[in-house]
Protein backbone atom coordinates (compact mmCIF):
# COMPACT_ATOMS: atom_id res chain seq x y z
CA UNK A 1 0.00 0.00 0.00
CA UNK A 2 1.30 3.37 -0.77
CA UNK A 3 0.51 6.68 1.47
CA UNK A 4 0.28 9.99 0.43
CA UNK A 5 -1.11 13.45 2.13
CA UNK A 6 -4.65 14.26 1.22
CA UNK A 7 -5.22 18.14 0.74
CA UNK A 8 -8.63 18.27 1.49
CA UNK A 9 -8.77 15.85 4.57
CA UNK A 10 -5.49 16.93 5.44
CA UNK A 11 -4.34 13.93 6.37
CA UNK A 12 -2.20 10.62 5.48
CA UNK A 13 -4.64 8.09 3.22
CA UNK A 14 -3.72 5.11 1.46
CA UNK A 15 -3.84 5.87 -2.04
CA UNK A 16 -6.67 4.44 -4.06
CA UNK A 17 -5.07 3.18 -7.35
CA UNK A 18 -1.14 4.41 -7.06
CA UNK A 19 0.93 4.86 -9.58
CA UNK A 20 4.80 5.68 -9.78
CA UNK A 21 6.07 8.62 -11.72
CA UNK A 22 9.18 10.34 -12.68
CA UNK A 23 9.13 13.53 -12.27
CA UNK A 24 11.43 16.45 -14.57
CA UNK A 25 14.10 16.35 -12.07
CA UNK A 26 14.49 12.66 -11.34
CA UNK A 27 12.62 12.42 -8.42
CA UNK A 28 10.04 9.36 -7.90
CA UNK A 29 7.05 9.70 -6.98
CA UNK A 30 3.83 8.17 -6.12
CA UNK A 31 0.64 9.26 -7.46
CA UNK A 32 -2.99 8.10 -6.73
CA UNK A 33 -5.81 9.33 -4.87
CA UNK A 34 -7.61 9.60 -1.89
CA UNK A 35 -10.29 6.71 -1.48
CA UNK A 36 -12.35 9.25 0.72
CA UNK A 37 -12.57 12.39 -1.35
CA UNK A 38 -10.68 11.92 -4.44
CA UNK A 39 -8.64 14.32 -4.06
CA UNK A 40 -5.04 13.44 -6.28
CA UNK A 41 -2.85 12.34 -3.63
CA UNK A 42 1.13 12.48 -4.38
CA UNK A 43 3.95 11.38 -2.56
CA UNK A 44 7.54 11.78 -3.20
CA UNK A 45 9.30 8.76 -2.86
CA UNK A 46 12.99 10.42 -2.87
CA UNK A 47 16.12 9.71 -5.90
CA UNK A 48 16.85 6.40 -7.39
ZN1 LIG B 1 -9.17 13.08 0.95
Amino acid sequence: MTKGRCMKCQKEVEMKDPKEVVMKNGMKAAKGSCPKCDTKVFRILGKK
